[in-house]
């Protein structure tokens, strides 16, 4: 197969038909049509073999998350998904590896009305970029520099599924390799199939003050909101939602360092006075989504850990950092 049939294949396999796509994929540039009355969400993200994921992710899980962690930038926004642009670099032209990548990058994308208008695809180690727009109302976007002092501060689902995913793959022969299947598959479907929470983040804004997606880890990333905002962030770790697989799966000491620092959760992170929270906390349990307060917003700045008698807890690593 050539350059051209992958992009048909993809072409066919992410077919969705919107009214704003004036123009998608086969000219030279899409032509879009953005709503008069909204401002457009733009982000980017890449994953590259062996940074970002491992050699052996099914094909079809990395389409699904390669677009995943985009959306869950816009729904840190509080955007609404619209449209996706994809570039695709591959050591070797493989029909079926591209056709069970773009059934993944499909699922997702209809599941959230978005249509794929372009990308570029080309030869070179297997990595994948994705750019997604979204729409928000002028001057409703949520952002990471609203959190005040007092606020109080609340993470979506449960932390740490992931990084234990990661742990699964990796440990040989220590605790993580004795986990019976079904723990196992679980963590691991959280590393590989992250659900990014759109729906929630919608409902959000003009409720939330600050909020932001955890991919680098809740510490590390809260640390962007901390900085952006001007406050220190209090954390108290015996808050911290634990899923039943996680539970099952590690002591505590490592469940907190999993849930604090491990990352890849793609859960949403938010601050928010106590009055907007309740509001918030309506909305979302009408859609069947809840958060947890984990903590507060104080004077100061950086991020701390506590533990249950109000102690820092020292970290040996914040997060996911690319060049340290
Ligand atoms: P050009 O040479 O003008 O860059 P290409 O041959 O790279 O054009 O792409 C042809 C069309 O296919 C363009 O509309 C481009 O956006 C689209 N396209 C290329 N690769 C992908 C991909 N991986 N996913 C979606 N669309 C793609
Ligand atoms: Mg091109």
């Amino acid at each position: 197969m050539l350059e051209f049939d992958f992009i048909e294949q993809i072409r066919a396999r992410c077919a969705l038909v919107r009214a704003d796509v004036v123009l998608g994929i086969g000219d030279d540039a899409a032509i879009l049509r953005p709503p008069p009355d909204r401002e457009l969400a733009v982000s980017t993200d890449m994953l590259v073999e062996g940074v970002h994921f491992r050699a052996g992710i099914s094909p079809y899980d990395l389409g699904w998350k390669a677009l995943a962690v985009n959306l869950s930038d816009l729904a840190a926004m509080g955007a609404t998904p619209a449209w996706a642009l994809l570039t695709l670099t591959m050591p070797q032209p493989d029909e079926s590896f591209v056709e069970a990548f773009a059934a993944g990058f499909a699922e997702l994308a209809g599941a959230h009305r978005v249509a794929l208008v372009g990308g570029d695809t080309t030869r070179g180690p297997l990595s994948v970029g994705v750019t997604v727009h979204g729409f928000v109302p002028q001057g409703h976007a949520l952002r990471r520099d609203g959190a005040r002092v007092g606020d109080a501060v609340f993470v979506t689902g449960t932390l740490g599924d992931a990084a234990a995913g990661r742990r699964c793959l990796e440990d040989r022969s220590g605790r993580f390799a004795a986990l019976s299947d079904d723990v196992r598959d679980a963590l691991i479907a959280r590393l590989d199939r992250p659900l990014p929470r759109v729906a929630t983040g919608q409902t959000l804004r003009d409720r939330a003050g600050a909020c932001i997606d955890i991919s680098d880890g809740l510490i590390a990333d809260l640390g962007h909101i901390a900085r952006r905002s001007g406050v220190g962030i209090e954390i108290d770790s015996f808050a911290l939602p634990a899923s039943p697989a996680l539970l099952a799966a590690c002591d505590e000491a490592t469940r907190i360092e999993l849930q604090a620092c491990g990352g890849d959760d793609y859960e949403l992170a938010f601050t928010a006075s106590l009055s907007a929270a309740n509001v918030a906390q309506r909305a979302m349990a009408r859609s069947g989504r809840g958060a947890t307060c984990i903590g507060r917003v104080v004077a100061g700045n950086g991020v701390r850990l506590l533990d249950g008698t109000g102690r820092e807890i020292e970290l040996a690593h914040r997060g996911w950092e690319h060049f340290a």
